[in-house]
Protein backbone atom coordinates (compact mmCIF):
# COMPACT_ATOMS: atom_id res chain seq x y z
CA UNK A 1 0.00 0.00 0.00
CA UNK A 2 2.68 2.42 1.17
CA UNK A 3 4.56 1.69 -2.15
CA UNK A 4 1.48 2.16 -4.25
CA UNK A 5 1.31 5.86 -2.23
CA UNK A 6 4.88 6.70 -3.02
CA UNK A 7 4.98 5.67 -6.78
CA UNK A 8 1.78 8.10 -7.24
CA UNK A 9 3.68 10.92 -5.64
CA UNK A 10 6.63 10.03 -7.81
CA UNK A 11 4.85 9.69 -10.98
CA UNK A 12 2.86 13.14 -10.22
CA UNK A 13 6.36 15.00 -9.00
CA UNK A 14 7.83 13.54 -12.58
CA UNK A 15 4.88 15.06 -14.68
CA UNK A 16 4.84 18.62 -12.86
CA UNK A 17 8.50 18.75 -13.30
CA UNK A 18 7.78 17.72 -17.22
CA UNK A 19 5.48 20.19 -18.03
CA UNK A 20 5.93 22.90 -15.12
CA UNK A 21 9.49 23.95 -14.84
CA UNK A 22 10.84 23.36 -18.57
CA UNK A 23 7.97 25.55 -19.87
CA UNK A 24 8.97 29.14 -21.16
CA UNK A 25 7.57 31.42 -23.03
CA UNK A 26 9.50 32.57 -26.47
CA UNK A 27 10.93 35.44 -26.68
CA UNK A 28 11.84 37.89 -30.20
CA UNK A 29 15.48 38.31 -28.53
CA UNK A 30 17.96 37.69 -31.71
CA UNK A 31 21.28 36.27 -31.27
CA UNK A 32 24.02 36.42 -33.66
CA UNK A 33 23.27 33.68 -35.79
CA UNK A 34 19.54 34.78 -35.88
CA UNK A 35 17.78 32.59 -33.97
CA UNK A 36 15.57 33.80 -31.86
CA UNK A 37 15.48 31.63 -28.27
CA UNK A 38 12.86 30.08 -26.89
CA UNK A 39 13.87 30.32 -23.37
CA UNK A 40 14.65 33.47 -21.52
CA UNK A 41 17.27 33.00 -18.90
CA UNK A 42 20.16 30.15 -19.56
CA UNK A 43 21.38 30.40 -15.97
CA UNK A 44 18.14 28.79 -14.48
CA UNK A 45 17.22 26.52 -17.15
CA UNK A 46 17.19 22.70 -16.41
CA UNK A 47 18.77 20.54 -19.08
CA UNK A 48 16.92 19.24 -21.45
CA UNK A 49 14.13 21.78 -22.35
CA UNK A 50 11.06 20.01 -23.06
CA UNK A 51 8.60 21.17 -24.85
CA UNK A 52 4.81 19.63 -25.54
CA UNK A 53 4.15 20.90 -29.17
CA UNK A 54 0.31 21.75 -28.18
CA UNK A 55 1.72 24.30 -25.67
CA UNK A 56 4.06 26.55 -27.95
CA UNK A 57 1.09 28.02 -30.04
CA UNK A 58 3.69 29.53 -32.96
CA UNK A 59 1.33 31.90 -34.70
CA UNK A 60 0.99 32.06 -38.31
CA UNK A 61 2.77 35.21 -38.33
CA UNK A 62 6.26 33.89 -36.19
CA UNK A 63 6.01 30.62 -38.64
CA UNK A 64 6.25 32.54 -41.89
CA UNK A 65 9.01 34.54 -40.56
CA UNK A 66 11.19 31.74 -39.35
CA UNK A 67 10.55 29.84 -42.59
CA UNK A 68 10.89 32.91 -44.87
CA UNK A 69 14.72 33.39 -43.05
CA UNK A 70 15.99 29.94 -43.15
CA UNK A 71 14.21 27.77 -45.25
CA UNK A 72 14.53 28.01 -49.33
CA UNK A 73 11.66 25.07 -50.23
CA UNK A 74 9.02 27.55 -48.40
CA UNK A 75 10.26 30.31 -50.22
CA UNK A 76 9.86 28.79 -53.78
CA UNK A 77 6.18 27.70 -53.02
CA UNK A 78 3.14 30.07 -54.64
CA UNK A 79 0.94 31.44 -51.90
CA UNK A 80 -2.08 29.04 -51.62
CA UNK A 81 1.11 26.04 -51.11
CA UNK A 82 2.54 28.66 -48.30
CA UNK A 83 -0.56 28.58 -46.68
CA UNK A 84 -0.34 24.81 -46.88
CA UNK A 85 2.59 24.43 -45.26
CA UNK A 86 1.75 26.58 -42.26
CA UNK A 87 -1.40 24.81 -42.28
CA UNK A 88 0.60 21.59 -42.08
CA UNK A 89 3.52 22.63 -39.67
CA UNK A 90 1.46 24.17 -37.06
CA UNK A 91 -0.37 20.18 -36.64
CA UNK A 92 2.40 18.60 -36.88
CA UNK A 93 3.77 20.54 -34.28
CA UNK A 94 1.00 20.24 -31.82
CA UNK A 95 1.69 16.55 -31.74
CA UNK A 96 5.02 16.16 -30.99
CA UNK A 97 7.25 16.39 -28.06
CA UNK A 98 10.10 18.52 -28.05
CA UNK A 99 13.56 17.29 -26.33
CA UNK A 100 16.16 19.81 -26.68
CA UNK A 101 19.56 18.95 -25.48
CA UNK A 102 21.03 22.36 -24.84
CA UNK A 103 20.11 25.35 -22.38
CA UNK A 104 20.04 27.59 -25.94
CA UNK A 105 16.31 26.30 -27.12
CA UNK A 106 16.16 28.41 -30.49
CA UNK A 107 12.41 28.57 -31.74
CA UNK A 108 14.06 27.78 -35.23
CA UNK A 109 14.61 24.26 -33.85
CA UNK A 110 11.11 22.65 -33.53
CA UNK A 111 9.94 24.86 -36.29
CA UNK A 112 12.65 24.06 -38.99
CA UNK A 113 13.29 20.25 -37.80
CA UNK A 114 9.40 19.74 -38.28
CA UNK A 115 9.91 21.78 -41.46
CA UNK A 116 11.82 19.16 -43.00
CA UNK A 117 8.81 16.32 -42.31
CA UNK A 118 6.35 18.62 -44.27
CA UNK A 119 8.82 19.52 -47.47
CA UNK A 120 9.17 15.50 -47.24
CA UNK A 121 5.66 14.55 -47.21
CA UNK A 122 4.29 18.01 -48.77
CA UNK A 123 2.40 16.30 -51.69
CA UNK A 124 1.19 13.38 -49.20
CA UNK A 125 -2.49 13.02 -47.88
CA UNK A 126 -0.54 11.42 -44.71
CA UNK A 127 2.34 13.66 -42.97
CA UNK A 128 1.87 13.80 -39.42
CA UNK A 129 4.21 10.67 -39.03
CA UNK A 130 2.69 9.92 -36.01
CA UNK A 131 4.22 6.73 -34.95
CA UNK A 132 7.18 9.49 -33.81
CA UNK A 133 5.66 11.72 -31.34
CA UNK A 134 9.12 12.71 -30.08
CA UNK A 135 11.66 14.66 -31.51
CA UNK A 136 14.76 14.95 -29.83
CA UNK A 137 16.83 18.00 -30.42
CA UNK A 138 21.33 17.75 -29.87
CA UNK A 139 23.49 20.42 -30.20
CA UNK A 140 26.28 18.89 -32.19
CA UNK A 141 26.86 14.75 -32.85
CA UNK A 142 25.93 12.44 -29.80
CA UNK A 143 26.42 9.05 -29.07
CA UNK A 144 24.22 6.28 -30.02
CA UNK A 145 24.26 3.20 -27.98
CA UNK A 146 23.55 -0.62 -29.29
CA UNK A 147 25.86 -0.17 -31.13
CA UNK A 148 28.41 2.43 -29.54
CA UNK A 149 28.89 5.08 -32.26
CA UNK A 150 28.83 8.64 -32.75
CA UNK A 151 25.09 10.04 -34.67
CA UNK A 152 24.33 13.27 -36.43
CA UNK A 153 20.56 11.97 -36.23
CA UNK A 154 18.81 8.67 -35.80
CA UNK A 155 15.25 7.24 -35.71
CA UNK A 156 14.80 4.42 -32.92
CA UNK A 157 11.64 3.61 -30.89
CA UNK A 158 8.73 6.66 -31.81
CA UNK A 159 11.69 8.86 -31.61
CA UNK A 160 13.97 11.33 -34.01
CA UNK A 161 17.19 11.88 -33.13
CA UNK A 162 18.75 15.18 -34.79
CA UNK A 163 21.67 17.00 -34.56
CA UNK A 164 20.93 21.02 -34.77
CA UNK A 165 24.53 21.76 -35.89
CA UNK A 166 24.56 19.16 -39.02
CA UNK A 167 20.95 19.98 -39.62
CA UNK A 168 22.04 23.59 -40.57
CA UNK A 169 24.39 22.47 -42.47
CA UNK A 170 22.52 20.17 -44.51
CA UNK A 171 20.14 23.42 -45.80
CA UNK A 172 22.87 26.15 -45.94
CA UNK A 173 25.77 23.99 -47.68
CA UNK A 174 24.19 23.89 -51.03
CA UNK A 175 27.26 22.21 -52.73
CA UNK A 176 27.09 19.10 -50.86
CA UNK A 177 23.96 16.55 -51.45
CA UNK A 178 24.01 15.60 -47.15
CA UNK A 179 20.99 16.60 -45.50
CA UNK A 180 20.10 14.75 -42.35
CA UNK A 181 17.03 15.81 -41.34
CA UNK A 182 15.23 14.92 -45.01
CA UNK A 183 17.40 12.06 -44.55
CA UNK A 184 16.08 10.89 -40.63
CA UNK A 185 12.49 11.99 -42.15
CA UNK A 186 12.71 9.46 -44.78
CA UNK A 187 13.79 6.84 -42.69
CA UNK A 188 10.51 7.83 -40.53
CA UNK A 189 8.32 8.22 -43.24
CA UNK A 190 9.07 4.44 -44.10
CA UNK A 191 9.12 3.05 -40.75
CA UNK A 192 5.81 4.45 -40.56
CA UNK A 193 4.12 3.39 -43.44
CA UNK A 194 6.14 -0.25 -43.50
CA UNK A 195 6.86 -1.01 -39.89
CA UNK A 196 3.75 -0.23 -37.87
CA UNK A 197 0.15 -0.31 -38.19
CA UNK A 198 -0.45 3.34 -37.81
CA UNK A 199 -1.80 5.43 -40.26
CA UNK A 200 -0.68 3.85 -42.89
CA UNK A 201 -0.96 5.64 -47.02
CA UNK A 202 -1.59 2.92 -49.23
CA UNK A 203 -0.73 4.75 -52.15
CA UNK A 204 3.05 5.33 -50.48
CA UNK A 205 3.00 2.01 -50.01
CA UNK A 206 2.06 1.10 -53.68
CA UNK A 207 4.37 3.56 -55.32
CA UNK A 208 7.31 2.60 -53.08
CA UNK A 209 7.28 -0.54 -55.44
CA UNK A 210 8.01 1.77 -58.64
CA UNK A 211 10.87 3.35 -56.36
CA UNK A 212 11.76 -0.11 -55.02
CA UNK A 213 12.34 -1.84 -58.52
CA UNK A 214 14.01 1.35 -60.32
CA UNK A 215 15.70 2.19 -57.13
CA UNK A 216 17.28 -1.89 -57.43
CA UNK A 217 18.67 -1.32 -60.45
CA UNK A 218 20.75 1.97 -59.92
CA UNK A 219 21.24 0.70 -56.15
CA UNK A 220 23.61 -1.99 -57.75
CA UNK A 221 24.84 0.45 -61.06
CA UNK A 222 26.36 2.51 -57.96
CA UNK A 223 28.00 -0.28 -56.47
CA UNK A 224 30.16 -0.75 -59.60
CA UNK A 225 30.30 2.77 -61.38
CA UNK A 226 31.16 5.66 -58.64
CA UNK A 227 29.25 8.55 -60.19
CA UNK A 228 29.68 10.55 -56.95
CA UNK A 229 25.42 10.85 -56.35
CA UNK A 230 25.31 8.10 -53.27
CA UNK A 231 27.84 7.86 -50.86
CA UNK A 232 29.58 4.83 -49.83
CA UNK A 233 27.23 4.02 -46.44
CA UNK A 234 23.94 4.74 -49.02
CA UNK A 235 25.63 0.96 -50.60
CA UNK A 236 25.44 -0.67 -47.24
CA UNK A 237 21.88 -1.38 -47.40
CA UNK A 238 18.93 -0.43 -49.61
CA UNK A 239 17.02 1.77 -46.48
CA UNK A 240 20.26 3.67 -46.38
CA UNK A 241 20.01 4.31 -50.23
CA UNK A 242 16.32 5.48 -49.60
CA UNK A 243 17.14 8.11 -47.61
CA UNK A 244 20.25 9.56 -49.57
CA UNK A 245 17.65 9.15 -52.39
CA UNK A 246 15.83 11.71 -50.98
CA UNK A 247 18.14 14.06 -49.87
CA UNK A 248 19.66 14.21 -53.65
CA UNK A 249 16.26 14.48 -54.99
CA UNK A 250 15.72 17.42 -52.44
CA UNK A 251 19.09 19.09 -52.95
CA UNK A 252 20.25 18.51 -56.53
CA UNK A 253 16.77 17.05 -58.92
CA UNK A 254 18.72 18.62 -61.84
CA UNK A 255 21.69 15.64 -61.63
CA UNK A 256 19.57 12.81 -59.99
CA UNK A 257 17.43 13.36 -63.45
CA UNK A 258 20.46 13.90 -65.28
CA UNK A 259 21.93 10.73 -64.40
CA UNK A 260 18.81 8.53 -63.10
CA UNK A 261 15.76 10.06 -64.88
CA UNK A 262 13.75 7.05 -63.80
CA UNK A 263 14.60 7.27 -60.68
CA UNK A 264 13.81 10.98 -60.55
CA UNK A 265 10.19 10.50 -61.90
CA UNK A 266 9.52 7.74 -59.83
CA UNK A 267 10.25 9.77 -56.74
CA UNK A 268 7.98 12.39 -58.18
CA UNK A 269 5.29 9.83 -58.77
CA UNK A 270 5.92 8.27 -55.29
CA UNK A 271 5.90 11.59 -53.28
CA UNK A 272 3.61 13.92 -55.37
CA UNK A 273 6.48 16.43 -56.05
CA UNK A 274 8.17 17.33 -59.24
CA UNK A 275 10.97 19.64 -58.01
CA UNK A 276 11.81 20.82 -61.21
CA UNK A 277 8.34 21.72 -63.15
CA UNK A 278 7.24 23.58 -60.29
CA UNK A 279 4.83 25.22 -59.99
CA UNK A 280 3.44 23.72 -63.12
CA UNK A 281 3.65 20.09 -61.72
CA UNK A 282 4.38 20.26 -57.90
CA UNK A 283 1.48 18.49 -56.09
CA UNK A 284 0.58 15.73 -58.70
CA UNK A 285 -2.72 14.87 -56.91
ZN1 LIG B 1 20.23 6.46 -42.39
Amino acid sequence: MTIWVITIILVIVLIWKLTGTHRQTITASTDHQGHDKIAQDEAHIECPLVYNGNELEFSDDVLNTVLTRHFSYYNHLLDIDREKFIYRIKKFISTKVFIIHDKKGYREMPILISAAAIQLTFGLKKYLLSHFNIIQIFPEAFVGLEPFRILIGNVTGNTINIAWKQFLEGYKNKYELQNVGLHEMAHALYYQNFETELSNDREFKDDFELFKSIGDKVYHVEKILTIGLYSEYAERDFQEFWAESIEIYFKSPDRLQLHYPELYRALCNLLNQDLLNYPNHLFES
